[in-house]
């Protein structure tokens, strides 16, 4: 089963836990069901505006090789 991290609507407090995709999980802190999956997980990629703001700034903006570096 995969780990996800999950907070909890009751009290805030965030945890892992090991579930199965369609299983919420219990709050360790106040025993709540009422439990969120977080959706951050590390390797997918952000769409929007991320992309351009992590081109360097002093590059022209267009794809590789299709101009050089200034030397
Ligand atoms: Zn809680």
């Amino acid at each position: 089963m995969p780990l996800y991290e999950f907070i909890c609507r009751t009290c805030q407090r965030e945890f892992e836990a090991l579930v199965r995709h369609d299983e919420q999980a219990e709050c360790p802190e106040c025993l709540s069901r009422e439990t969120e999956r977080k959706l951050s997980l590390p390797g997918i990629p952000l769409v929007g505006s991320t992309a351009h703001a992590a081109r360097p700034t002093d590059l022209p903006p267009c794809g590789p090789g299709c101009c050089r570096l200034p030397s």
